[in-house]
């Protein structure tokens, strides 16, 4: 048997925004809201699903308390890693080629800088592995692998694999991911993911998705999933089918979306029918002048007039939001943390992330950073959405990192909490729903 490590890197929860880290660490309000996302690494777990069975695989989760065991000896050791995870990713490859372990790195930062992931892994996989892993894995069991490996075109993921949910360790995980598509046709500045996945929009058949249901279901019969995808209902009429299915298999879930599913009625309808309890929506800024500066093509922007309307069916079907708003942009200043907090209190926003706008590697809006000569820091352990690593225009350094922590602690406090949880109730008892 060939021996084999699968790593996901420790990265950092909570940055290291010193205003933010201590309070998000210690409220448990937030743990609360933040624990529904303890989920295993989609991406590892996947490729886990490509190997064939002379492969001894062992799942290492470092990001959820898991110990490396440096002192193994293993034959071959893939690791994973977003931008802030990928210094401790070299580490952990430069110790494990210590020990005479051949090494390779995936992922978002490597696929965005496979000559610096070079230095440290003896072989780097650009962008989707499925296309290419076959060709590694011959190559690797005759000792010829390359340093890099690229597909020439995007995975056709309705071949993609089953992951291997049963390698994981559950007693660390409060849900399952699932991702049903992959691409997104939309074109955020600030988004990886046009740059991973394309921005052709890649659906798996229902049928695949309902195994991969039963796979979680046989770890645990009563799984919360998560659909992982990026933008889950961008196909609806395709998203209907596989809704209706998901309805017979009698689990709760949660996924991320775009607001326009709220103008599709039945859409929302199934949701609520199929145990669809929330969806994570990027709004990010809740001023036409702000988006527009986010998405060239002004997508989002055209969208905000009718935000309140949208939130407003959505909370009348009996579905919670997560909303997900982003700080920092060219148009904010100083008001921007007090209005956001109270559209979102008001609209009944049920839990909310609130991050700092980062120039992640890859994007549009990185390069366009670099060439004003706007980044202020390169050390990629701090692009964690709660440092700020760039100078912003309206706001200093200091007033940006406050103004986050401001709002997690105004919108988490209790008589908050009691305040959205009130209004959603209020809408609800109006529209004659069970809350
Ligand atoms: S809609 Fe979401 S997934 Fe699509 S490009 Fe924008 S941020 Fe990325």
């Amino acid at each position: 048997m060939i021996k084999t490590a699968l790593i996901v890197p420790k990265g950092s929860k909570y940055g290291k925004n010193t205003y933010l880290k201590t309070f998000l660490e210690q409220n448990d309000i937030v743990s609360k809201f933040y624990g529904a996302w303890e989920t295993p690494n989609l991406s590892l777990l996947t490729i886990a699903g490509l190997f064939p069975d002379d492969y001894e695989l062992h799942f290492i989760d470092e990001d959820h308390g898991e110990r490396i065991p440096f002192e193994e000896h293993f034959d071959l050791v893939l690791v994973t890693g977003m931008t802030q995870q990928i210094n401790r990713a070299y580490e952990i490859v430069k110790a494990f080629r210590l020990n005479q372990c051949y090494t390779v790195i995936g992922g978002i930062h490597a696929t965005i800088y496979p000559e610096e992931a070079s230095k440290y892994a003896d072989t780097v996989i650009i962008g989707e592995a499925e296309p290419v892993f076959d060709q590694f894995l011959n190559d690797f069991s005759n000792m010829a692998a390359r340093k890099i490996y690229k597909a020439e075109c995007f995975a056709d993921i309705r071949k993609s694999p089953v992951p291997r949910y049963d390698l994981v360790n559950k007693s660390l995980y409060s849900s399952y991911s699932i991702q049903t598509t992959r691409g997104c046709p939309r074109t955020c500045s600030y988004c990886t993911l046009p740059v991973m996945y394309g921005s052709v929009y890649r659906c798996k058949s229902v049928e695949q998705v309902m195994s991969e249901i039963r796979a979680i279901k046989r770890i645990e019969p009563n799984p919360f999933i998560f659909f992982a995808d990026d933008n889950m209902f961008v196909n609806r009429e395709n998203s209907k089918k596989l809704i209706r299915a998901i309805e017979k298999e009698g689990i709760i879930w949660g996924t991320q979306t775009d607001l326009s599913v709220a103008e599709d009625l039945e859409i929302l309808q199934l949701l609520k029918s199929s145990g669809c309890r929330w969806l994570f929506i990027g709004f990010e800024n809740i001023s036409r002048s702000g988006l527009e500066l986010l998405d060239a093509r002004k997508w989002k922007a055209n969208l905000v007039d009718r935000y309140q309307k949208l939130i407003d069916q959505i909370n009348r079907s009996g579905i919670y939001i997560w909303g997900s708003f982003m700080f920092g942009s060219d148009h904010d200043d100083s008001g921007v943390f007090e209005n956001t907090l109270k559209f979102a209190i008001d609209n009944g926003i049920y839990s909310g992330s609130f991050t700092i706008m980062t120039p992640l590697p890859g994007t549009e809006l990185f390069k366009q950073m670099e060439k004003n000569d706007r980044i202020i820091d390169y050390d990629w352990s701090r692009y964690t959405f709660w440092d700020v690593v760039y100078k912003p225009k309206l706001l200093t350094e200091e007033e940006l990192a406050k103004g986050v922590a401001y709002l997690y602690h105004h919108f988490y406090s209790i008589d908050n909490t009691r305040k959205r949880m009130g209004n959603i109730k209020k809408l609800l008892k109006k529209h004659g729903q069970d809350e």
